[in-house]
């Protein structure tokens, strides 16, 4: 039986991801003088509603999102240990299925596919990143120890929650490494794995070790996952700009200014540090954090999608105004494989 709160954090966390993304997608490739003379001063702070669907669209950080728990979740059972090569190997595959997503236009309708692959509105171009594409059509599955580029894009940190909001029996360390190695199947560069290392462990704690204090947590999460890349050249540069974007966080002032002292989030770490500054800084107000996150000059979308994945794992669903939920895209597949996570596996063969 799971924990009513459990669930709802779980849901909370891959639904804000998913709202985050969705607020991004309508202005990734808007610089923030675009946006602001498009929606006004404030920026865009509502969806912009795909115009066929009526519905808000989520991008390739959603897509793959899906896919990094439908991987796991074939490679666990309630209540029974996860074999880390095996879930990799199996993440790998689902990667691998969401790539067919974007080569073909077809859903499939044969009962040995997942329910991901019978879905057609996974099977959309939502701006999938380059990176991600040429690493999966290698056909290699990258790792930690053997990189398969030199990447340090934001495409790994941007779809790892699931691996934190997993109710399974696993150490701090072993989140860590398994959110760093599933971004390190596409992304080679330490800049674009450990963050993703950071934001798996950063979600287990928010979801299943709750303190109160999502700025602590956020703080602790930051030490201890980055103290196991301690040997990394890059930790340093890292923990720096989580450093900058948690005292940020505290000093206040204006979002759009502290963001661009951040960064942009087109790579790993500084999609992170901006996540983690909207979440530090909106602890208690999902949607000013999202607002914040995807009102910039960069990466609109990845910045809403980990931003709205921290923030909502800490919030729960039952804080996200309903307004963001009612016309997301394919929230009740996302809330089933929300449950399944928290479940810590499937309950039943699908
Ligand atoms: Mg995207």
């Amino acid at each position: 039986m799971v924990d009513s709160e459990v669930l709802d954090r779980v849901k909370g966390c891959l639904l804000g991801g998913a709202i985050g993304d969705a607020l991004g997608y309508a202005v990734e490739f808007s610089s923030l003088e675009r946006i602001r003379v498009k929606y006004g001063a404030d920026g865009i702070a509502d969806y912009e509603l795909d115009p066929t669907s009526g519905e808000a669209i989520f991008s390739d950080d959603t897509q793959m999102s899906l896919f990094t728990a439908e991987g796991l979740l074939s490679a666990v059972k309630p209540g029974e240990p996860l074999d880390f090569d095996a879930a990799i190997r199996s993440i790998h595959l689902a990667y691998l299925d969401w790539l067919e997503t974007q080569r073909s236009r077809t859903a499939r309708t044969d009962e040995g596919a997942s329910r991901l692959m019978r879905e057609p509105k996974l099977f959309r171009d939502r701006a999938p990143g380059t990176t991600c594409l040429s690493a999966l059509r290698s056909g290699n599955c990258g790792s930690p120890e053997a990189p398969i580029n030199n990447s340090k894009g934001c495409g790994g940190v941007m779809r790892v929650a699931p691996i934190g909001a997993l109710n399974a029996n696993l150490s701090d360390a072993e989140v860590v490494r398994l959110g760093a190695a599933a971004a390190a199947i596409t992304h080679g560069h330490s800049l674009g794995y450990m963050p993703a290392g950071v934001a798996a462990l950063a979600v287990r704690r928010l979801i299943y070790a709750p303190t109160g204090s999502v700025v602590e947590t956020l703080r602790s999460s930051c030490a201890d996952a980055l103290a196991l890349f301690a040997d990394d050249p890059n930790v340093d540069a890292l923990k720096s700009l989580l450093d900058k974007a948690l005292d940020l966080a505290a000093r206040g002032g204006d979002d759009a200014e502290n963001v661009a002292a951040i960064g942009e989030g087109w790579v790993g770490e500084e999609a992170l540090a901006i996540a983690i500054y909207c979440a530090a800084r909106w602890e208690n107000d999902f949607s000013r954090c999202v607002v914040a996150a995807v009102n910039c000059d960069g990466d609109s979308d990845s910045n809403g999608a980990v931003a709205g994945n921290i923030l909502g794992a800490a919030l729960g669903a039952s804080r996200i105004d309903a307004k963001w939920l009612e016309k997301l895209e394919l929230r009740g597949l996302i809330e089933e494989i929300a449950g399944d996570l928290a479940n810590g596996g499937r309950g039943r063969d699908r």
